[in-house]
């Protein structure tokens, strides 16, 4: 049996070496058969040259250079595409996610038989209030609006098994999500709970637009709903403003001496059905948007060299 770490990095030099001696650590007290593979993903500092030179005393280290930044969702697919082991496990290079939880994730899957086990944060310590509240209103809120339902409070860490890395590589979404994604592929999933760290060091590499670009991707390539909502709106619009048109036909034909031409109503109806149409343009435009970025089929990350 063999163990595959992906860890995705981009300007993780402060602590990609400390990463490193508590992965091995643990990795060579409980399996004789692993690899780890970083995955560079465009960092400007030496995170590279840091890499290289731990795979000089680790030989079970493998680099992933990537030709530029693409983030943490591409660098991740290249690690899973790279990976040889039976079981994969994503984690986060800054110590976010305890490497010494991957022994209990791996027994875990052998003795339930699971494909998939995702680790579930009981805490998350470091983080700011923001990000907690973002964090946790985002997933419900993806939930409420998709077919596939999302396990609540996980992030990428988790181990998956030949089975699904297979499924996995096969699908050809170039804009993954992957913690939809893996979730949608199906098979037998388990969790387990972990108390998510402290950054060990240097800082989080995703602003607030970031985290912005990263949900409205969870909620267009999960759900379909936000385009009903607006046909749904303007079936509702559409048949009041006809009872509306008829009924003032009908003032027109059996009252015309009260009748008086509104201009004001005129005038409000089409600033309100414009609003409503920019509306639905606007709903249209994020899910053509996407049509856009998959037609072009340009591969979801290129790969500089494997060391
Ligand atoms: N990461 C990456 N490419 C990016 C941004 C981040 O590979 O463009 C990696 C990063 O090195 C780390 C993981 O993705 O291993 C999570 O990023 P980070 O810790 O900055 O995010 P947070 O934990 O704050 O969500
Ligand atoms: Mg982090």
């Amino acid at each position: 049996m063999k163990i595959s770490i992906v860890v995705p990095c981009y300007n993780e030099a402060e602590v990609i070496t400390e990463t490193n001696q508590r992965l091995n650590s643990v990795l060579s007290a409980h399996f004789t058969q692993y690899e780890i593979l970083y995955i560079n993903d465009g960092s400007q500092d030496n995170t590279k040259a840091k890499i290289l030179e731990l795979k000089d005393h680790f030989p079970q280290i493998k680099l992933i250079d990537l030709s530029r930044n693409f983030g943490h969702q591409p660098a991740v697919s290249a690690g899973i595409k790279f990976a040889q082991g039976d079981y994969i496990i994503i984690i986060d290079a800054d110590l976010q996610d305890p490497p010494e939880l991957i022994p209990d994730m791996v027994s875990m899957a052998q003795s339930m038989s699971a494909n998939v086990v995702y680790a579930v944060r009981e805490s998350r310590q470091g983080d700011t209030w923001f990000k907690k509240i973002t964090a946790k209103y985002f997933y419900r809120i993806v939930n409420a609006l998709s077919e596939t339902k999302l396990p609540l409070d996980t992030g990428d860490f988790r181990l998956i098994d030949r089975k699904v890395a297979d499924v996995f590589n096969q699908i050809e979404e170039k804009q993954k999500y992957i913690r939809g994604l893996i979730s949608w592929i199906g098979f037998y999933q388990v969790p387990i709970k972990y108390h998510r760290e402290e950054r060990f060091a240097g800082s989080s590499h995703y602003p607030l637009s970031k985290m912005i670009q990263f949900a409205m991707r969870g909620m267009l390539y999960f759900s379909k709903k936000p385009l009903t909502l607006a046909t749904n709106i303007g079936l509702i619009l559409v048949l009041i403003s006809v009872l509306l048109l008829i009924a003032q036909f009908v003032k027109w034909i059996f009252f015309p001496a009260t009748f008086v031409l509104g201009w004001l109503s005129i005038y409000g109806a089409i600033v309100f059905f414009g609003g409503i149409q920019l509306l639905t343009i606007g709903i249209l435009g994020a899910y053509i948007g996407s049509i856009f970025d998959e037609i072009k089929n340009r591969p979801e990350y290129i790969v500089n060299q494997v060391i």
